[in-house]
């Protein structure tokens, strides 16, 4: 009997997930393996939802968002009693292998259950559209929720252009601003709200005058969820406090940003990782997540795989600042 690699989407979809699946059920495949599906991540894992795959199971789902698989949250697996039962289900399946595809939570499972069962190796590949993980330069998703918010902000600018408003768009990032940032400098935004900078709303009025001076028609602030303002409905309660006169208008874009169809790079990115992680446990690594760090994938072990609160590029900060004339 061919030795079996699990594969279990957890925590919240992103788009990507659906490529990188196919990646770990080709590349698996083409090593000899049997790959095996695990539903509704770990919660699929402790009931023993899973199937085994095919090369044809995973045909003509490159290009579709979420994931086949589903995604979700398993409170029972944060018990160890939840945990011997999903570690049973593996024994009954014959899987010493699996891929767990997620974020930062998911890695946290992942890591408990190896310290209880080091008998089965686990890799990590990260899935999440906030790119807010140590040990890579880009999550699977991340792209596609910024072009998604980039694509919605284009809109809004005609309509802002047309009609003269000030609009300010929230998009998702509770603990981080680099989907606003990003999308701010690509939709040539005139400010943008992150959790990482203190909010100045004086300074933003300064640029809005300065706009309004030159007789700009439009203007576009980009709101990171979590920025302190509290959002962008707030933020536009502030702004109208010091423009009564002006029509300023907050729209909220928040989950049509994780679905659609996947970017290139998204796919291209899920494609790589999916590939690597199978290689590397067919080689025996365990405990870790595998990234792309300077277009080089690289392993880094579950236990510091974890949210990152690094610096947003300040240039990319500047360059909001400057460019916003
Ligand atoms: P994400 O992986 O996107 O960060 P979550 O934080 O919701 O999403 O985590 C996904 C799942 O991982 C949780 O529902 C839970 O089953 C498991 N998990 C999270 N943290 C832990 C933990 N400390 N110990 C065990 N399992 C955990």
């Amino acid at each position: 009997m061919r030795s079996r690699i699990g594969v279990l989407c957890s925590g919240g979809d992103s788009p990507g997930m659906n490529a990188a699946i196919r990646a770990v059920v080709r590349t698996a495949l083409y090593l000899g393996y049997e790959p095996v599906g695990i539903y509704r991540g770990y919660e699929g894992l402790i009931d023993g939802e899973m199937e085994t795959l095919h090369a044809n199971s995973v045909s003509g789902i490159i290009q579709r968002g979420g994931t086949i698989l589903r995604a979700g949250r398993s409170p029972r697996f944060l018990s160890p009693d939840g945990r011997q039962q999903a570690y049973q289900q593996l024994q009954r399946w014959n899987i010493q292998k699996l891929i767990v595809i997620g974020g930062d939570g998911t890695f946290r499972g992942a890591q408990d259950f190896i310290n209880e069962y080091p008998d089965i190796q686990v890799l990590g590949l990260p899935g999440t559209i906030d790119n807010d993980l140590n040990g890579t330069d880009w999550t699977i998703g991340f792209d596609t929720a910024v072009n998604i918010a980039l694509d919605a902000i284009d809109r809004l600018r005609d309509t802002a252009a047309a009609m003269g408003r000030l609009f300010l768009v929230e998009v998702m990032g509770r603990d981080a601003g680099f989907i606003a940032l990003h999308t701010a400098v690509a939709g040539g935004a005139e400010a943008v709200l992150v959790p990482e900078t203190p909010t100045d709303f004086d300074s933003i009025v300064r640029v809005l005058e300065r706009g309004w001076q030159r007789q700009k028609t439009s203007a576009i602030i980009v709101v990171a969820e979590g920025d302190e303002a509290g959002g962008a409905i707030l933020a536009a309660e502030q702004l109208r406090q010091r423009f009564p006169h002006y029509e300023i208008r907050a729209t909220v874009l928040g989950h049509i940003q994780r679905g659609g169809s996947p970017t290139a790079h998204d796919r291209i990115l899920a494609s790589k990782l999916g590939v690597v992680a199978v290689e590397r446990l067919h080689e025996g690594a365990t405990g870790a997540m595998v990234g792309i760090h300077c277009d080089e994938t690289i392993l880094t072990p579950f236990s510091k795989a974890v949210k990152s609160h690094s610096p947003l590029n300040p240039l990319l900060l500047r360059i909001v600042e400057m460019l916003s004339l």
